[in-house]
C-alpha cells in the first residue's frame, strides 16, 4: 500500500511527489511515457520558460477567478527561482518578466528528478493505466499493465490534451467523470490561428515575417457586460495563418466565430501621422511612408488586399485616410479556427474547480482524490505562468496528501 500515488510525471506531478516525499510519505509516480517531464523538455524552445517575475491571479483564466489565489500565494515564483538557484541552473530574464534557463530545459527535469530521488519518491515509467480507479475501504486500487497498485491518496496530474503525440490523454477528465465531478468544455489554448481560405491565399506570401503588434478581443465572461483584452507582442505570419506570442495570448480569449482586431503600428497614431505628412510631404507616396514603419511586403500585401492604390499623400481625402488607418490599426483578419491540440501549448477548460479545494486540491466529494496542474480549469498566459501554476498546485497538494 502506497501513501500516495501520483498519475503523471510532468511538472505538477513531480512537484507534488517531491513535497509529499519530503513529509515522509511513501510516494509512487506512475507515468505512461518512456520519459518524465516531456513537455518541460520541449518548452520555451528547449530552454523552459519556467516562471515569470510578475505572477498575478489575473494572468490566469478560470471560471472561478479566485480559485488560483491561495496556491499562487503559498508557492510563488520566488520559491521556484530559489529551487533553480539551489541547483545552480543559470537563467536569464526576457521581456515581460519571462525567465528561461541559459542552457537547457533538461536541467529543470533533472532538478525535479534529483529532488524526487532525495525525497525517496519512486517513479515508474511506461506504466499504462488499464482500468479506472476504484475506492474501497478508504483506499484506491489502480489496475495497470504492470500490475495492481493501492494507495490512500490518489493525485491526478495528467495535464491537458495539447500535443497528443507527446502522450497527452484525457485520463483526468475520465476519472472526474467517474466521480461525477463536472468538466468544463475543453479547447486548444496558446495556439496559432488559421485564416479562411481566401485570406490564407492572399497572406501566404508574408509567411515568416514577424512584427510588433497589438491584438484585442472582447472577453465574454458570461455576464451581459463584455470587456476588452489586449496584448502587445510579436505577430508572425505563417503559411497557415497567424502566430507569434501576440496571437497565442489572444487565442486564450478568442471564441469560435468571434473577431479579433490587430494593430500593426501599436506605437503610432497613424491617422495623425498621415494628416501631418500630407501637409509636410504631400508628394510622398503612401507606400513609402508606411514602409518606413512596417516591412514593405506587409504594406504592399495589405494595400493590395484592401484594393487601395498607393498615391502621393495629397491625393487622399480624410475618409480614405481613415480607411487606411482602419486597415493597419484595426485589421480584423477572417479567422477560420485554431491549429488545435496538435500545436497548442495548453488546454482551456478542464476539471471544474467548484468541487476542488483551492487550498489542498482535494475533491470535495471524494476523500483522498486530488487533481492538480493543467487538468484543472485553470490556464495561464504565455510567459511561464502555466509552469508556475503546475509548481504551485503541485506544491499545495504535496503538503496534504
Ligand atoms: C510545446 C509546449 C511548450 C510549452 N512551453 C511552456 C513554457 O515555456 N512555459 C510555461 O509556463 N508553460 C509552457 N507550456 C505549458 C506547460 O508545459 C504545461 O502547462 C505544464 O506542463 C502542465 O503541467 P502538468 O503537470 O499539469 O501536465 P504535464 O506537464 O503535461 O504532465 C502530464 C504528465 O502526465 C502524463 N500522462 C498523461 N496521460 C497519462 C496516462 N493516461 N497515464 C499515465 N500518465 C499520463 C504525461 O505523459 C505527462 O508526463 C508548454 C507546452 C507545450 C506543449
Amino acid at each position: 500500500m502506497w501513501d500516495v500515488i501520483i498519475i503523471g510525471a510532468g511538472a505538477s506531478g513531480l512537484m507534488c511527489a517531491i513535497e509529499a516525499g519530503k513529509r515522509g510519505r511513501k510516494v509512487l509516480v506512475l507515468e505512461h511515457a518512456k520519459r518524465p517531464g516531456q513537455k518541460i523538455i520541449m518548452s520555451g524552445g528547449g530552454r523552459c520558460n519556467f516562471t515569470n517575475l510578475y505572477v498575478e491571479p489575473s494572468n490566469f483564466l478560470c471560471d472561478n477567478p479566485h480559485f488560483v489565489k491561495s496556491a499562487l500565494s503559498r508557492y510563488t515564483q520566488w520559491d521556484f527561482i530559489a529551487l533553480v538557484d539551489k541547483h545552480q541552473i543559470s537563467w536569464h530574464e526576457r521581456e515581460h518578466g519571462q525567465l528561461f534557463c541559459d542552457d537547457s530545459a533538461k536541467q529543470v527535469v533533472a532538478l525535479l528528478l534529483n529532488e524526487a530521488k532525495d525525497a525517496g519518491v519512486k517513479v515508474q515509467l511506461q506504466c499504462e493505466m488499464l482500468s479506472h480507479t476504484k475506492i474501497a475501504d478508504n483506499h484506491f486500487t489502480l489496475l495497470t499493465k504492470l500490475g495492481e497498485y493501492q494507495c490512500l491518496s490518489l493525485v491526478v496530474a495528467t495535464g491537458g490534451l495539447s500535443l497528443p503525440k507527446m502522450g497527452a490523454t484525457p485520463l483526468a477528465y475520465k476519472i472526474a467523470d467517474q466521480y461525477q465531478i463536472p468538466v468544463k468544455a475543453t479547447r486548444a489554448g496558446l495556439v496559432p490561428f488559421t485564416l479562411q481560405q481566401s485570406q490564407k491565399e492572399k497572406f501566404t506570401e508574408l509567411s515568416g515575417i514577424s512584427l510588433p503588434a497589438r491584438a484585442t478581443c472582447q472577453v465574454n465572461n458570461g455576464t451581459k457586460k463584455s470587456k476588452e483584452i489586449s496584448f502587445s507582442e510579436a505577430l508572425l505570419f505563417t503559411h497557415r495563418g497567424l502566430s507569434g506570442p501576440v496571437i497565442l495570448q489572444i487565442s486564450n480569449y478568442w471564441q469560435a466565430g468571434e473577431k479579433i482586431s490587430l494593430d500593426l503600428l501599436p506605437d503610432l497614431e497613424l491617422l495623425s501621422e498621415l494628416l501631418h505628412s500630407q501637409q509636410s510631404r504631400p508628394e510622398q507616396a503612401l507606400k513609402t511612408l508606411l514602409s518606413q514603419r512596417l516591412p514593405k511586403r506587409v504594406v504592399e500585401c495589405l494595400l493590395a488586399f484592401a484594393e487601395i492604390e498607393s498615391l502621393p499623400l495629397k491625393q487622399y481625402n480624410e475618409k480614405q485616410l481613415q480607411e487606411i488607418t482602419q486597415l493597419f490599426q484595426y485589421w480584423s483578419p477572417q479567422i477560420n479556427g485554431t491549429e488545435g491540440y496538435r500545436t497548442a501549448e495548453v488546454t482551456l477548460g478542464g476539471i471544474d474547480t467548484d468541487l476542488i479545494s483551492s487550498k489542498t486540491f482535494e475533491c470535495k466529494n471524494v476523500q483522498g482524490l486530488y487533481f492538480i496542474g493543467e487538468a484543472l480549469d485553470v490556464t495561464g498566459w504565455l510567459g511561464g505562468f502555466n509552469f508556475q501554476w503546475a509548481w504551485a498546485s503541485g506544491w499545495a497538494a504535496g503538503q496534504t496528501v
